[in-house]
């Protein structure tokens, strides 16, 4: 059993010299983003992670879906930008590419091909271990009051419903315990979060869940893009889910070293296969062959990885009649989403947004955290409102879910809606632009309402609809690599 001591650290070390001290508890996206959040508010900053955290761009157990495709939306990338200046520029010189949307994206959605318009939004495709080894080392590296305990896991709260006045930790190599004294814990271990179960144990009621499962399974293989197309465009070809089966969708997008990373997935029932076969002929089986076609010019670098915990997963502890002070919970430890979608980190990040507007407007003062939890909340419900309302419409969909607006007479309206906002985004650029706003998580779905959008519905005039691939001439050769001349 562990005593109340400081942590082991460079920030333990000067505790006695400070006055006000934060644990984030896992060292994710959202840990590090709201480790670089609380470097400005608190006086010293400790980092709990399971894993060791490696010093470059390598994969690490405690981010298993690491080796899947990870698309950073412009709406999520302008935030880390804003907490992080300067690391999008770092993110592009370590490889990452900066693709513009909808104009470099070659995409078939629900209604169709879209059309190349100019860029108005932009997506960061990188591989997710470089992603993460770059804000964590800017974060590292820009403060200095930022330390991290790695190969150390969480093991549950120190304090009472109240007030959580700290975390007890258990060292992976030692297996000794320590209790680390906090003013304010932050819950940022992601889907495996125990918060829920620690709250329950420290007598507090039990938090409300809301699940949608479409039964989502992803297989990935990296390969290396033929010579002329390393800066090939981000291609998509997602399912139709108007149509009553399984849905099959699979993206290619360029990352570091000339690299694609391809990702194909399927809800219940059309489960991608993890054999290199079976992964060539799912690609096939697509609405478009396009993909198939790419990677058959392509030189695989990988295996095939497969994976499957991708439920939509909501929990709504703002909904908790008292919420302890000095704890904030976000990231995927509040809400996780079906990966397609594309918008978990973009919501860790908007959250991190909210702990610092939260912690800018009344400190640690009591009533603080319950407001900021409150934020976190409401900067995931866009996202949950998207993928939970489409993957409904898959058959064998999985839902135990009380929210309102999921129900089936409101939830037939907010498609028809958003299906005649996406049918018209294709070929009108207006429409496209407000569509695009909204699914890189720039604007909220709410925008979609305004008077300028309906008006734009109403005048879309239209270019006529696409019957093939919107490829450039050289994209189309990068197809005929290794054909006779
Ligand atoms: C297959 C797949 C593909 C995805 N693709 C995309 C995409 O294209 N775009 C996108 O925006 N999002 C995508 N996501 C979602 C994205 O991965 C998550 O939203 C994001 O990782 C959330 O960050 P996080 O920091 O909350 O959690 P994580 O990144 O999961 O980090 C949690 C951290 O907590 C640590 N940890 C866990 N438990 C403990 C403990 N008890 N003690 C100490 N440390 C602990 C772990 O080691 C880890 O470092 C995808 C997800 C999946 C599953």
């Amino acid at each position: 059993m562990g005593g109340p001591i400081g942590p082991p650290t460079p920030a333990a070390l000067e505790r006695s010299a400070v006055t006000t001290h934060a644990v984030v508890l896992g060292g994710g996206l959202a840990g590090m983003l709201a480790a670089a959040v609380l470097a400005r508010h608190v006086d010293a900053v400790t980092v709990v992670d399971r894993d060791k955290l490696p010093d470059g761009p390598e994969f690490r157990k405690g981010v298993p879906q690491a080796r899947h495709a990870h698309l950073l939306m412009s709406g999520g990338a302008r935030v880390i930008e804003r907490l992080l200046p300067g690391v999008t520029d770092r993110l592009l010189a370590e490889g990452a590419h900066r693709i513009g949307v909808p104009e470099q994206v070659v995409w078939l959605t629900a209604y169709g091909w879209q059309h190349r318009f100019p860029q108005t939004q932009f997506i960061i495709s990188a591989g997710r271990p470089m992603l993460d080894w770059v804000v964590r080392d800017e974060v590292l590296r820009r403060h200095p009051h930022v330390a991290t305990m790695p190969s150390t896991e969480a093991l549950g709260p120190l304090g009472d419903a109240n007030r959580i006045a700290g975390v007890r930790v258990r060292g992976a190599g030692t297996g000794e315990t320590v209790d680390l004294e906090a003013d304010l814990v932050v819950d940022a271990t992601g889907r495996g979060s125990q918060l829920k179960r620690w709250l329950s144990a420290l007598g507090l009621p039990p938090v409300e869940q809301d699940t949608v499962d479409a039964g989502i399974a992803y297989a990935t293989r990296i390969f290396r893009a033929p010579e002329g197309a390393r800066a090939f465009p981000l291609v998509n070809v997602l399912a139709d889910h108007r149509v009553p089966r399984p849905g099959r969708n699979a993206s290619l997008a360029p990352i570091e070293d000339g690299r694609w990373i391809v990702t194909l997935s399927g809800t219940r029932g059309a489960e991608p296969p993890t054999d290199e076969d079976g992964f060539a002929e799912f690609a096939r089986s697509m609405r478009d062959p396009l993909i198939a076609d790419l990677i058959a010019v392509a030189e695989p670098l990988t295996a095939v990885q497969g994976s499957r915990s991708s439920a939509n997963r909501r929990l709504y502890y703002e909904r908790l009649p008292a919420w302890p002070e000095g704890l904030v919970a976000l990231g995927d430890a509040v809400a996780a989403f079906n990966p397609v979608y594309g918008h978990g980190m973009s919501v860790a990040a908007h959250s991190a947004a909210a702990l610092d507007e939260g912690l800018a407007e009344a400190g640690l003062t009591a009533g603080a955290t319950g407001r900021i939890q409150r934020a976190v909340g409401a900067r995931a419900d866009d996202a949950w409102l998207l993928a939970a309302s489409q993957d409904l419409c898959y058959p064998n969909c999985r839902a135990e879910v009380n929210d309102p607006r999921l129900s089936p007479g409101v939830q037939a309206q907010r498609r028809s809606f958003s299906d005649l906002i996406g049918a018209t985004a294709l070929r009108d650029p207006a429409v496209s632009a407000a569509a695009t706003k909204v699914t890189t998580l720039s604007e909220p779905i709410s925008s979609l309402e305004s008077p300028q959008v309906v008006t734009a519905l109403r005048r879309a005039k239209g270019r006529p609809a696409l019957s093939a691939p919107p490829l450039s001439d050289d994209e189309r050769a990068v197809l005929r690599v290794g054909e006779p001349a």
